[in-house]
């Protein structure tokens, strides 16, 4: 097959000069195959060209954390709701009461990968769990680039049974299987070691340990064990919440980062969702070593701002954090998947718990949202537009009210923009979103479809859980049915 070779003018282009972004005003990006050869100033002499006119060329956004085969469970329902006695969390008795059945996977995996390229990402770290190989099919079939991790828990592969459960909505109980933690462990590496042979290396595996209190120690020993001797990255959900930090602390004396620690887990190619329960916190009266520990080991934390904002909770701080040495990246987790809301919401929460202006700025943020993100990926040619490495950019609109004036490209993203910017978004070369729009991904269709089988799955709520209640008392509507 011939090699495509093209180049594309714009009146912006963030390029990597090899240390840092730079700004390239009226320049042009040459692309060959699925790499960027160069960027320049003047086109060469006699070259075909693109002029994307007043836009701007961005390297693709890098979503360290989300969810997609599962992540509409809890729109229009979980938002305003939790349960006080676990700290208003919804994660413990809301979050098994509604399910739209296997059968939606496969819709939302498409929709929200969509919804994700979107916003400019080009790359997505999908935490994974009973449905990882259609999460992986998926991403392989729309072309956007993917991390996606096997679920290891100290359970049943489908997740079928939560580890967790409560009986009155006051207290866990946690039923381990190692044994089957083990198996899942296993699993993890045979779907990564597959994945190396997907075609043009798009879609790789990575390990998913859970969360801290669905493993046991021993299986986050082994899961670092089999990481080291495979060459495959790690994913975790710790230190997500208080439950999670208290549980850790009645069950085993230590924090979730302790354990972590001591079970050797920590490391430069793990990737931690949230991690905002830390000694230290505001909200958490203890002291410690928790940062200390997760900067000397050079972890990457996948920030999530909104999901924990939405709940009342944040990180404290994205400044602290960088300051001793967490490499941190940004994630959407659950809904909306709007990685530019997201990095909006990263850096004012930064600005508000750092109480400064300068606490975070669009600059840490975009760095966060780029090589940060390929960092964490051990990817030197993710995350920037330099010779030799991928070409998985964006393009972005300037000529509308929410980028004019445009004088600072990433200001005006971080502040002002929302994913309708989004023009184009190319992953390895190949433009992939056009228009705005996902080829391939009929969001009218799929947004039909999935609205029905969420509308049988709300009827039966009050069949599962605890509660017994109708989804009407569990979540009631902003305004009521007249
Ligand atoms: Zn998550």
């Amino acid at each position: 097959m011939e090699k495509e070779h093209y180049f594309l003018k714009a009146k912006y282009i963030i390029v990597w000069d090899g240390e840092k972004h730079c700004q390239l005003e009226n320049g042009y990006l040459e692309v060959q195959d699925t790499q960027i050869v160069a960027f320049h100033q003047n086109v060469p002499k006699g070259a075909p060209y693109e002029d994307l006119g007043n836009a701007a060329i961005l390297p693709g956004f890098i979503n360290l954390h989300c969810h997609p085969s599962e992540v509409y469970g809890g729109r229009s329902y979980k938002e305003d709701q939790g349960n006080p006695n676990f700290y208003d969390s919804t994660m413990y008795d809301y979050a098994g009461l509604v399910s739209a059945g296997k059968e939606s996977a496969l819709i939302q995996a498409k929709l929200n990968l969509a919804e994700i390229l979107k916003s400019g990402c080009a790359t997505v770290l999908i935490f994974g769990g009973p449905e990882s190989e259609l999460e992986a099919q998926t991403a392989e079939e729309i072309g956007i680039r993917a991390y996606v991790g096997w679920g290891i828990r100290a359970g049943d592969a489908k997740e079928e049974i939560s580890i967790w459960d409560s009986q009155d909505g006051h207290s866990l109980t946690f039923s381990f299987d190692e044994k089957s933690g083990m198996e899942r462990l296993e699993e993890a590496v045979a779907f990564a070691k597959n994945l190396e042979g997907s075609p043009g290396g798009r879609v790789k595996g990575l390990l998913a340990p859970t969360q801290t209190m669905t493993c046991t120690e021993e299986m986050l020993r082994q899961t670092r064990k089999a990481a080291d001797k495979h060459g495959i990255g790690i994913t975790i959900h710790g230190s997500e919440d208080f439950i999670e930090f208290e549980t850790s602390i009645r069950q085993r004396g230590k924090t979730p980062v302790e354990v972590m620690h001591e079970s050797g887990l920590l490391g430069e190619d793990l990737i931690i969702a949230h991690c905002c329960c830390v000694t230290g916190h505001s909200q958490i009266n203890m002291r410690g070593r928790d940062l200390l520990l997760l900067g000397q080991a050079g972890v990457t934390v996948a920030h999530c701002p909104m999901v924990l904002a939405r709940e009342g909770d944040t990180l404290e701080t994205f400044e602290r954090y960088s300051q001793v040495g967490i490499n941190m990246g940004i994630g959407t987790d659950t809904f909306p998947s709007d990685f530019i809301q997201e990095a909006r919401m990263a850096a004012i929460m930064g600005k508000i718990t750092g109480r400064s202006t300068f606490a975070t700025s669009a600059r840490d943020i975009f760095y966060a949202a780029t090589v940060n993100g390929a960092h964490a990926l051990g990817r030197n040619d993710l995350g920037k537009l330099a010779p030799g490495c991928k070409a998985d950019f964006s393009v972005i609109k300037l000529d509308n009210m929410e980028m004019t004036p445009v004088r600072d490209v990433v200001k005006s993203l971080i502040y002002s923009a929302t994913r309708h910017s989004v023009d184009r978004v190319y992953v390895d070369g190949r433009c992939i979103v056009r228009d705005g729009k996902v080829k391939g991904i009929d969001e009218a269709d799929l947004s039909g479809q999935l609205q029905e089988l969420f509308e049988a799955g709300w009827k039966k709520a009050k069949e599962k859980g605890w509660q017994r209640k109708e989804i009407d008392a569990l979540s009631p509507l902003s305004c009521p049915k007249i």
